[in-house]
């Protein structure tokens, strides 16, 4: 970490949700894709190793396994958001320090998220610190087009106004990053310890941090 980290240098505060504001081992995205696999074996009648196969695909082929049903198979968005974020919050706690060390950073917070509007919601209200927020830039708000396409970063930066050179982003998804970088923004990889031991250089990644929290205060 060569530069010095400096909370007045940014005006505007990017977070990611999942595995960004709580940790990876929450197991919440687990269940998500076990809901996304069970959706796609309904929908089209397949087995669940076969519906994986397709997630799988679908997931490389256009960032998020919605896209690629929505492109390939005319799949209603909200029909899909509503069924594969229909899980269980229960194992998310309340953050009063990470809610606390948010509260004391001046500037503007956005989240900044490619799950649906109402599961950033649910989060951000069990973890305890959705006041902090300005507003939630989700999937529908981006017009159902996932990070890393530049388009869904110029939407919220052209409606919230946001000068990337005043902006830092913090993600868990290492190529999130390099569309933020490439529109000029400050960078920040969440990694887990295990991670950060095999972490190869990336020109596009400012920091890269284990502990949020630790980080911000
Ligand atoms: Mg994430």
């Amino acid at each position: 970490m060569s530069k010095n980290f400096n909370h007045e240098d940014f005006s505007h505060w990017i977070f990611d949700l999942d595995n960004t504001l709580y940790p990876e081992d929450e197991n919440i995205f687990p269940q998500v894709k076990k809901r996304i696999i069970e959706f796609i074996s309904l929908e089209f009648q397949i087995d669940k190793v076969s519906a994986n196969k397709k997630r799988q695909r679908l997931y490389n082929e256009y960032g998020t396994s919605l896209r690629g049903l929505m492109s390939e198979n005319k799949i209603n968005p909200d029909k899909f958001l509503e069924y594969v974020h229909d899980i269980d919050l229960s194992i998310i706690n309340k953050n009063l320090k990470l809610n606390r060390t948010l509260k004391k950073i001046n500037g503007t917070k956005y989240i900044f998220t490619n799950g649906s509007f109402k599961h950033a919601e649910s989060v951000l209200q069990k973890l305890g610190i959705e006041k902090n927020f300005h507003s939630i830039h989700s999937i529908e708000t981006s017009g159902y087009i996932p990070k890393p396409s530049k388009h869904a970063y110029e939407k919220m930066m052209l409606q919230e106004n946001i000068d990337p050179l005043r902006a830092i982003m913090f993600e868990d998804t290492k190529w999130n990053l390099k569309t933020a970088k490439m529109l000029e923004m400050t960078t920040v990889l969440i990694s887990s310890k295990n991670d950060l031991l095999e972490n190869e250089k990336n020109d596009y990644i400012d920091y890269t941090i284990t502990d949020l929290e630790e980080f911000l205060s």
